[in-house]
């Protein structure tokens, strides 16, 4: 057998997909290609004879997907020149946006909310040499900064309104059907500025135009009840879950999102921050898969939809966990406070504490 082609990112990988030449220069850290990892244990414990599959994006180089669109946004900034680029985030676009920078040897400025970031984000963007500009205010607020400052100043935006972020992150989707050599029943995301859920719908229905696959997925998007816009119907200004990475209360994609729904059949839904850290667990848990709270709506709610048989038995579902569990470390211990035993460092003491924790 001869040796496997390297991986060297989902640019080149999607290559005649993407609006890319021959000659560019591809910021790159090898993003893309993660696992689609089927739920072998859930569906039991919730008695229901659906066939789950999460797309664990968590795995990208930065641990989250913002990765797959920040690679092209980068290679096309540098392309055109651009010697700076500046995102609002509520953490993984400042994570992301500091890596690719440092790759591609320019400047990243973020804005982040005051406080409200988790902490692996932090750590990273700061670790990557980003500029980093707390603001007194939530996301919602500094991205209005971005869209003004970016007016007066040489700096390219990064967020999601960069055309080039829908583009690199509608490659997840190819590689969903590249898989499953179809696409899935159901795709269940997680929404906050819900320019993913638009993003794969753009590649699903590429290949479908494309006579790739014959079918496409009813989308579904859930969000968290305290930041919900999409089921108020309007824009929320005071926006709060403990899933920070959608704690979003004027959604950049707002119309883009509307059409996916309507044109896919799908659905918004909404979600409990105690049904999304219960659902984080149980994935973590049952599967030994960790993704960080946000992540977690879009099983929270595809598994009370597959339970009230909205989403019918016999279902093939995607549902993507779109950030690594390792972000936020806090909300991860808080949840588990009272599962660690401490005793004296003598053998006694370990048996017994082995021995009273074993199970059937
Ligand atoms: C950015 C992000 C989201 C929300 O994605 P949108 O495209 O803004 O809807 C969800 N989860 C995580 C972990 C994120 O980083």
């Amino acid at each position: 057998m001869p040796f496997r082609t390297r991986y060297t990112g989902l640019i080149n990988k999607y290559r005649d997909r993407l609006p890319v030449h021959d000659d560019t220069r591809l910021i790159s850290l090898g993003e893309g290609n993660t696992p689609l990892i089927r739920l072998n244990n859930i569906p039991g414990l919730i008695g229901k004879d659906v066939d789950i599959y999460v797309k664990y994006e968590g795995l990208n180089p930065t641990g989250s997907f913002k990765d797959r669109g920040m690679t092209l946004a980068v290679t096309k900034a540098v392309e055109e020149g651009s010697r700076a680029i500046i995102c609002a985030s509520t953490g993984n676009t400042s994570a992301s946006a500091a890596a690719y920078a440092a790759r591609a040897g320019i400047t990243a400025f973020v804005l982040i909310p005051d406080g409200k970031i988790a902490l692996g984000k932090l750590a990273q963007a700061m670790m990557h040499g980003a500029v980093v500009i707390q603001i007194k205010g939530n996301f919602d607020a500094g991205m209005q900064l971005v869209k003004e400052v970016a007016e007066h100043a040489p700096v390219t935006i990064v967020n999601s309104i960069n055309p080039f972020r829908l583009q690199g992150q509608k490659t997840a989707a190819f590689e969903i059907m590249d898989e499953l050599e179809s696409a899935p029943d159901y795709h269940c995301l997680p929404v906050g500025n819900a320019g993913n859920i638009t993003a794969h719908w753009m590649g699903y229905c590429e290949y479908r135009e494309h006579g790739i696959v014959n079918n496409a997925p009813v989308m579904v998007g859930y969000q968290a009840n305290g930041s919900a816009p999409f089921l108020r119907g309007k824009m929320v200004d005071n926006p709060e879950t403990v899933a920070t990475a959608i704690r979003i209360g004027h959604p950049q994609s707002w119309e883009k999102a509307w059409k996916v729904k309507d044109e896919s059949g799908g659905w918004f839904d909404e979600c409990s921050d105690d049904e999304i850290l219960a659902a984080q667990k149980m994935l973590a848990q049952n599967e030994g898969v960790f993704c960080e709270p946000a992540s977690a709506t879009s099983l929270a709610g595809a598994l009370r939809d597959i339970k009230s048989g909205k989403i019918p038995q016999g279902s093939k579902i995607v549902c993507t966990l779109t950030g690594h569990g390792l972000k936020d470390p806090d909300t991860a211990i808080k949840q588990c406070s009272g599962s660690m035993i401490t005793v004296d460092a003598e053998l006694e003491a370990v048996k017994h504490a082995i021995l009273d924790n074993m199970s059937e």
